[in-house]
């Protein structure tokens, strides 16, 4: 029998997920395929009660369902809850659902990446309070980075968000807007300073003045469409090491991939399989 695991979200433009999992089915030698499955908000519940059959290894979800699906599953794990998302479902032995975030652990492992140090001891400034800065503010205090600023455009989202994770690890948290002058001086101190709002990808503007920002600095999107966003051009324009959001993607899916299978290490596979994606999102892999 070919195993399935089914996309919750709606709309389902991308096809990155997709690429990345089939291709990493196939290298593991495993009978299973990866669907979008584009869906009603009525037609969720549905869908997650089917994922108990069998045939089912588990479940990404996407906007506008990581809420929604956190109260169909039958547990969600308790970094998933503190994040307030599960963006992945998986089962346990004895079939039951288990909500999951493979967010957080994929921006940390990105991020790391892009810095070649743990976030252990940094300072970090986030611009954005929506659904993946509570997984990044969460990585990063839970990584124990030693404080992190949030930026956003509704200054009482941010608030809300640094009060949420306000006893996560021992760093400091607080949120401002984006145009508050604290914002500014935040960034001016900054070892990581990340993009985690949508700017960049379908909305015009800015986040992140990249001239304040020290020498010696990272700025990490979390956009990967387009590859590279105004702000990436703007900070390697002024010399600074800049990464979009491509190896926190393929992160996180090989997290899911391992939770799912139980086979790690896929994030090669993954990361050949979706370089023309990433390169021109149209392109056919
Ligand atoms: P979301 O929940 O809709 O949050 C959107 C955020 O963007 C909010 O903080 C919002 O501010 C801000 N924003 C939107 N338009 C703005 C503007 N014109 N000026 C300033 N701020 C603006 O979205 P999300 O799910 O957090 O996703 C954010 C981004 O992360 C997306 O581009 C998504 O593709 C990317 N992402 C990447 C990965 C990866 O693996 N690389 C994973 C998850 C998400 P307000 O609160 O003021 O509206």
């Amino acid at each position: 029998m070919t195993r399935r695991v089914g996309l919750l979200g709606k709309p389902l433009r991308r096809r990155h997920s997709k690429v990345m999992h089939d291709a990493a089915f196939r290298a593991a030698g495993i009978d299973a395929t990866y669907d979008l499955l584009e869906l009603d908000a009525d037609a969720v519940a549905a869908a997650v009660d089917a994922a108990r059959g069998p045939g089912w290894l588990g479940l990404g979800v996407t906007a506008p369902y990581k809420k929604l699906v956190a109260e169909l599953v039958d547990e969600v794990e308790p970094e998933a809850t503190r994040i307030g998302a599960v963006n992945n479902v998986t089962k346990d032995e004895a079939g039951r659902l288990i909500g999951f975030n493979s967010d957080a652990p994929g921006f940390r492992a990105g991020v790391e990446l892009a810095m070649g140090r743990p976030l252990a001891g940094t300072t970090v400034v986030v611009a954005g309070a929506g659904g993946a800065a509570h997984a990044v503010v969460y990585a990063c205090l839970s990584a124990g980075a030693r404080s992190v600023t949030i930026g956003n455009r509704t200054v009482a989202s941010a608030a809300a968000l640094a009060e949420r994770f306000a006893d996560v690890g021992e760093g400091s948290v607080r949120g401002v807007g984006l145009d508050d002058p604290a914002f500014a001086a935040a960034l001016a101190q900054a070892d990581v300073a990340v993009n985690a709002t949508t700017v960049g990808m379908v909305d015009p503007g800015a986040t992140i003045p990249v001239e304040v920002l020290r020498d010696d600095v990272i700025v990490f999107d979390l956009v990967y469409v387009p590859p590279e966003t105004p702000l990436l051009a703007a900070a390697r324009a002024r010399g600074l090491r800049a990464a979009n959001g491509s190896e926190m993607l393929i992160a996180q899916a090989a997290i899911a991939f391992e939770r799912w299978t139980g086979i790690g290490g896929m994030d090669g596979v993954m990361r050949e399989a979706v370089a023309p994606l990433l390169v021109d999102p149209t392109a056919i892999a």
